[in-house]
């Protein structure tokens, strides 16, 4: 299968293009290389021994998105990864995010319609679940209140794409709910590089133990947990990766428009990964207690059960192997692809 694929060049993207190449499947991705460089694709070329066309190209403007889908005339399904991603900064610069998520996302969508090509894989977020009610979460939990402009995003490109299907029901959408990805590949080739200071725990911890950071802020230890720190449900971002192969196959047979949650199911706290990333990397992570950070919440993991009896996918690699693989990345990559 021929694969368009948006922000292709980003974190999840590389190692979804990896897994992609390495099923023999042909992969064209569109990045306009905000939030990432290229050697990350070069190094996927390299580890699979195949190679993808990389097009340079923003999808906010709408001539250049069209012309990726003019050079492309066999693809039959596109991932969307393409997004601005960082939390705080969807606060500070709404229109930022509202402009590139969701322009990028209908500029996207009318070329495909253009083309033919109705197959899209949407990476959202259990953000769009808001405070849970209770956890596990199931895909049917309602959707809740958003806290930012960046959750928002991910819930109206979920409405758009809904709609979508409503109104052509030859648009098949799947969802991608993803829960907390980390990790990395295990040839510690490809990782997250974030720009600047890490927002997320992983990077943070990761950046820590390497000495590019003096010491991690644990943000409240008075949630209603059994350590009193948050919960979330870490997922390999290699396990992240094959889900989207399941999700193509999926599209194959035509499933209409359907949300999945991908996650491990198994909630870890901060404290805990904190420990579990000193044991795979023999290096103290130094941190100190500090408030609350807003809009957090107390604990967050998946009922994953519907990806395994649909879609034939289930995470297999546990807090262990998501925290040697990030070590492995780190300390070969200190500076990360150096961008
Ligand atoms: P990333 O920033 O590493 O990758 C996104 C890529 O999109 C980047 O390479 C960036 O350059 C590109 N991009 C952004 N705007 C673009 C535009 N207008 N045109 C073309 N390219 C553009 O992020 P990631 O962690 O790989 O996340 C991928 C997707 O998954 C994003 O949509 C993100 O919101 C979503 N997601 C990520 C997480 C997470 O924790 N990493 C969790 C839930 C959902
Ligand atoms: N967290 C923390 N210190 C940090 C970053 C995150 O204590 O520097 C906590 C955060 O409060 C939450 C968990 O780690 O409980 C996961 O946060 P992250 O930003 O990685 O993902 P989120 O679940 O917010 O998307």
């Amino acid at each position: 299968m021929h694969v368009i694929v948006t922000g292709g060049a980003g974190y999840i993207g590389t190692h979804t293009c990896l897994e992609l190449l390495a099923s023999g499947h042909e992969v064209t991705v569109i990045d306009n290389l905000s939030n990432a460089s290229q050697e990350g694709l070069r190094r996927v070329e390299r580890l699979t021994g195949k190679s993808l066309r990389f097009i340079q190209a923003d999808l906010v403007d709408p001539v250049a998105t069209e012309k990726v889908f003019q050079e492309c005339p066999n693809a039959t399904a596109v991932i969307h990864f393409a997004g601005l991603k960082a939390v705080g900064e969807s606060s500070e610069k709404p229109l930022l995010y509202y402009h590139n998520n969701l322009t990028g996302t209908l500029n996207l969508c009318q070329a495909m319609q253009r083309h033919g090509i109705k197959n899209i894989v949407f990476s959202s977020s259990a953000t769009v679940y808001g405070d849970p009610a209770s956890v596990p979460i199931t895909e049917d939990f309602p959707l809740g209140i958003c806290t930012n402009p960046y959750a928002r995003t991910k819930a109206m490109i979920e409405d758009i794409l809904r709609d979508l299907h409503a109104a052509d029901s030859t648009w098949n959408v799947i969802l991608l709910r993803y829960f907390n990805p980390v990790g990395a590949h295990e040839s510690g080739e490809i990782g997250e590089d974030p720009n600047g200071i890490p927002n997320n725990l992983m990077p943070y911890i990761a950046q820590v133990a390497v000495g590019r950071l003096k010491q991690l802020s644990v943000f409240g230890n008075d949630y209603p947990t059994p350590d009193g720190t948050g919960v979330r449900d870490f997922i390999h971002v290699v396990d992240l990766a094959k889900g989207h192969l399941r999700a193509l196959e999926k599209l194959e047979q035509q499933p209409g428009a359907i949300a999945y949650n991908l996650g491990t199911g198994q909630g870890c706290s901060v404290l805990e990964i904190i420990h579990a990333f000193e044991k795979a990397s023999g290096k103290t992570v130094k941190f100190v207690i500090a408030p609350r950070r807003k809009g957090d919440i107390a604990c967050c993991y998946a009922d994953p059960s519907r990806a395994e009896k649909e879609l034939g996918w289930k995470a297999e690699r546990g807090i262990e192997a998501m925290c040697v693989d990030t070590w492995n990345w780190q300390s070969k990559n200190p500076k990360g692809y150096g961008r």
